[in-house]
This record gives structure tokens, C-alpha cells and sequence, in this order.
């Protein structure tokens, strides 16, 4: 049988779950009566739709909203999955080919709105098709005494009695009545499996760091928690064999884990860390899958993670037993490039290429916070917050300025050398030193040249990385990584929008005081 994630990566184009999304995923595949509650957003469509793909026959979805019904079987469809919809906006050739693949037993899910279930011919329809689930959106519709009661939702306890087969419902409402009410009308009553667990991690602490000697950062953070467990993730198979090396030489006790090692040596690696007390791990994203060790105390990223779903999986994997638990994650320019290049030189179609910047423009807007951090990831997720304080910008808030002059600076030399640079001339015409490129060039007879000598180098470092933090610029790999502006920074150029960026990561990391932690 086909693993979930391959699943997950190969269908829906996605390279790690979102929090809650695994676990639901394996008890409604193997059968089990489901009830999740997840925030709007949280991503619960992928809770059934994978599911359906690993169960035999057809997936039933019941859900009221049309619009999205279709958009989601298009999705589906696009991906390869067949799909279909019985919804009143159908014509009827539309209606004919869902039921004839039904009929043929093509069809792996087949979404309906509530009303059809009060047609005569669908139950026998959905007897013969051979189902195999029902999964139940917007399952609050069952509700009599919430605002968005569907009557017809009435029938779905009908439609699993008659059926007899699992049913997974979904909803983003928890309060525990409309739980109750639900449990009664679609489960009988029975004993729904529940999934309510919020995405917060409180005992985790969450910080983040530009690099600046990343091997001395991962050193300095590795020396200040010897002797408990902890996980390095880095971008190469290469560096993880080579931080591991330098935390041995520090003292540490230390291996490498990778996808390029022999099977039998990445056992080896795991039952050690399972077994041992303050082992580090240095590995890629392939350390992962099947570790629950629960007394991870520490997770630190070398380089930026590939999406904020990907990061909230690596620090998740720390403080398991509640216990407090650490986590640092470093990024540059350089990662930032890194990740965007290997999204516009992917093979996905354009939308999901779209997608995927936005998911990184995410975890880079995380990186680049002005206040709480765990305020914006769960609020990525869907969850509102109040600011945690256990993270580092709680701890120590961050110094904000108002950077709209630096920042049409650099837009303003960007578009004047005609996108065509990265941020090392960029910032030599900003300052305006003499190098031979720009000799070469002419650049320092351009209006900009010189017009930011206020900053020097490391400071426009630290403002080119936060604009592209905040997307308003973007390597062009087809341009060895020259800087493109995107529409996001239009306003800013045109004058008509402000903006703010962090002060205190201009500062040489020697200047800053040292954390209070
Ligand atoms: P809702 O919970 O509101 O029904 P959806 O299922 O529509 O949410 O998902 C919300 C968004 O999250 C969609 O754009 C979807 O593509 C995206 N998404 C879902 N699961 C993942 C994942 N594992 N990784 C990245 N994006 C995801
Ligand atoms: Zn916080």
C-alpha cells in the first residue's frame, strides 16, 4: 500500500503534514469513526480526500457549499484523482458522466450537497457503487440550534446506518454542545474517535536567528544544552556529516543521518538516539518519519526549513513529554534563494508553484516577525492567540523602525540597473564604493549611487534579507539571483505605502546584548 506521505507529496504536492492532519489521516484510513474539529484553513479537505485515495471503493463528501465543492473535485482532478460532484449547478452531461463513473466504479470521491440525499435514486445508487467512507464537511450543519442547520443533514445518520460504513465528519465549530449534537445525529450516539487537539505547543520554545557564522551559531546553542538530546536539521547530506564531525570534536556525543545512508546504518542511528541519553542528531528532513522519542529537549535548523508546515514538524518533534523544550531555527539570503530557486526550477505546474512561494513567503514572514512568534504561526494555521511568552521576541521585543526611505532606496537602485543585480553591487552602489564593476558600468554616475553611505554593508544585508522576507523583492535564479521587485513593493516605490522593519538585526551580532536565556 501506497504511504500517506509519498501520497501527500506526489497527489497533493505538499512536503509535510499540517499539525493534526497525520493522525486524523490514519484513523480515518483504517476505519475508524472520526470527528475532528480544525480551524478554518487548518486543511482538513486532505483529511478525507487522502484517506479516499488508500480506502477501497468510493468516498461519499457531504458538503453545503457548492462553490467549493466544485473547486475541490477540479483540484482533484488536476491532480490525476477521479472525481466528481451531484450538486444543483450541474448541467445535466455533468450529472451523466458522475454517474457513469460511478457506475464503472472509476470514481474514488464523490461530493454531494445535502438535498440529494432526499432524492429517491441515491441511496440505491450509493448501495450498488460500493462505498467505502463518508466523510461529513461542515458537520455544525447538523446543528438545530446553530445559525447554519441544513435540515437534510438530518439524513446522513441514515445514510451510515444503511450504508454501514466509517464516517469521518469535519467541522471548524467546537464549542461542546454542537459536539454533542453532532455525535448524537450522524454517530447514533456512538463513540466517534475525537480530534480537538490545538495546534500549540506551549512548552516549545520557539526563536529564530540570521545567520552569522551558522556552524558557530549551532556550536554556541549545541555547548549551552549539553547533555540532552537534540535534533540539527541542514539542507545537505553534505553538512550534516560535517556539523556532526565539529560537535564531536566539541565534546559532544554526535552522528549524521541521512537518505544516502544504508538502511541498516540509519536504524543504527535511531535506535541510538531512542536509547541514549543526550545524543544529537545531525540529519536532513529524512530524520523524522517513525522517531517518537519523547524527551527530545532541543530541535535547531542550520539552514531554513522548506515551508512553515515543514518547520512546524521538525520543532514539534521536541518536548513530546510537555516538558520544556527548545528550538532555533537560522536562515539567510542565501537560504531564501536557495528555496525559491528550487520552487521555479521544480517541475510543478505554475499554481502550485504560486502556492509553494506563498508557504515559504509564510515561514520567511515567521522568520521576520515584528512580535510574537508563535502569535503568527498559529495564526497561520487558523488559531487565534494571545502573545506566548516563550519566544524569543516575547522575551526580548524587537526594536522597529520606520524603513521606508532605505527601503525605495533599494528599490530605487534595483530598477535603475534594470533588475538586472544581486545585493552585493546593489549595496556597493547604495554606499557608493568605487569597485570596478561599477567603474565598468557607469553605475556611479546613477542618482542612487551613494545615497545610503548611513548603512553600511552588513546593514543593508540585514534590510535586502527583510525585504525579500517580506516578498517585496526576489532572486531571479534565470538571472543568477539578480533581485526582481515584485507588485507587493509597488506601493512602497510609488510613495503611497510605508513600511517597518527590525532595527536590532541591523546591529553586528557582537554589538547586541546577550540573550537573557
Ligand atoms: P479547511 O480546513 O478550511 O477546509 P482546506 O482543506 O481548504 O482548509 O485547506 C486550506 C489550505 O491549506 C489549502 O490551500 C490547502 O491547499 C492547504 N493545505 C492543506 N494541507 C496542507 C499541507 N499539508 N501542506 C501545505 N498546505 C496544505
Ligand atoms: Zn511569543
Amino acid at each position: 500500500m501506497t504511504a500517506p506521505l509519498t501520497l501527500l507529496r506526489d497527489v497533493f504536492g505538499f512536503d509535510a503534514f499540517r499539525p493534526g492532519q497525520e493522525e486524523i489521516v490514519e484513523a480515518v484510513t483504517s476505519g475508524e469513526n472520526v470527528l475532528a474539529i480544525m480551524p478554518t484553513g487548518g486543511g482538513k479537505s486532505l483529511c478525507f480526500q487522502l484517506p479516499a485515495l488508500l480506502r477501497d471503493g468510493v468516498t461519499v463528501v457531504i458538503s453545503p457549499l457548492i462553490a467549493l465543492m466544485r473547486d475541490q473535485v477540479r483540484g482533484l482532478q488536476e491532480a490525476g484523482v477521479e472525481a466528481g460532484a451531484l450538486t444543483s449547478g450541474n448541467t445535466q452531461e455533468e450529472t451523466d458522466a458522475v454517474w457513469a463513473a460511478l457506475e464503472a466504479g472509476r470514481l474514488k470521491l464523490l461530493y454531494m450537497a445535502p438535498e440529494r440525499l432526499a432524492s429517491g435514486g441515491t441511496l440505491g445508487m450509493l448501495q450498488r457503487a460500493g462505498v467505502g467512507l463518508i466523510a461529513v464537511d461542515e458537520a455544525h450543519c447538523v446543528s438545530q440550534w446553530g445559525h447554519d442547520f441544513r435540515p437534510d443533514y438530518l439524513r446522513i445518520g441514515d445514510l451510515r446506518r444503511t450504508l454501514g460504513v466509517p464516517l469521518a465528519a469535519f467541522t471548524a465549530t467546537a464549542d461542546a454542545e454542537t459536539q454533542d449534537e453532532i455525535v448524537q445525529k450522524l454517530f447514533d450516539g456512538g463513540d466517534p474517535r475525537r480530534f480537538l487537539r490545538g495546534f500549540d505547543r506551549p512548552n516549545i520554545h520557539l526563536a529564530f536567528a540570521a545567520k552569522d557564522g551558522p556552524r558557530r551559531q549551532i556550536l554556541e546553542f549545541a555547548a549551552a544544552r549539553r547533555g540532552r538530546s537534540g535534533i540539527v536539521y541542514c539542507g545537505t547530506r553534505a553538512k550534516t556529516e560535517a556539523l556532526a564531525q565539529a560537535l564531536a570534536e566539541d565534546g559532544h556525543s554526535a552522528c549524521f543521518y541521512h537518505g544516502g545512508m544504508e538502511a541498516e546504518d540509519r536504524r543504527a542511528v535511531e535506535t541510538r538516539f531512542a536509547r541514549e541519553d543526550g545524543l544529537i542528531v545531525v540529519a536532513t528532513v529524512a530524520f523524522g518519519m517513525g522517531i517518537d522519542k519523547p524527551d527530545i529537549r532541543w530541535v535547531a535548523h542550520a539552514d531554513l526549513p522548506k515551508s512553515i508546515e515543514a518547520y512546524y514538524q521538525e520543532i514539534g518533534r521536541a518536548g513530546r513529554d510537555g516538558a520544556p523544550a527548545e528550538t532555533m531555527t537560522l536562515y539567510g539570503p542565501d537560504d531564501i534563494r536557495l528555496r525559491r530557486a528550487q520552487i521555479d526550477e521544480g517541475l510543478a505546474p505554475p499554481e502550485r508553484r504560486a502556492a509553494d512561494h506563498a508557504r515559504l513567503n509564510a515561514l520567511l514572514g515567521l522568520a521576520e516577525a515584528l512580535g510574537c512568534r508563535r502569535q503568527a504561526l498559529l495564526a497561520y494555521f487558523g488559531e487565534q492567540s494571545e502573545p506566548c511568552g516563550n519566544c524569543d521576541l516575547c522575551e526580548t521585543p524587537p526594536e522597529l523602525f520606520d524603513a521606508t526611505t532605505p527601503v525605495r532606496m533599494a528599490l530605487s537602485a534595483i530598477l535603475r540597473t534594470e533588475e538586472w543585480f544581486g545585493t552585493g553591487h546593489l549595496t556597493d552602489i547604495l554606499i557608493g564604493n568605487m569597485t570596478d564593476r561599477i567603474r565598468d558600468r557607469g553605475h556611479d554616475r546613477l542618482p542612487t549611487y551613494g545615497v545610503g553611505k548611513e548603512w553600511d554593508k552588513r546593514q543593508w544585508g540585514a534590510i535586502f534579507r527583510q525585504m525579500m522576507g517580506r516578498d517585496l523583492v526576489r532572486p531571479d535564479p534565470e538571472r543568477h539571483g539578480a533581485l526582481r521587485m515584485t507588485d507587493a513593493a509597488l506601493p512602497i516605490l510609488r510613495g503611497e505605502a510605508g513600511i517597518t522593519l527590525r532595527r536590532d538585526v541591523l546591529r553586528r551580532a557582537a554589538d547586541r546584548r546577550p540573550a537573557v536565556k
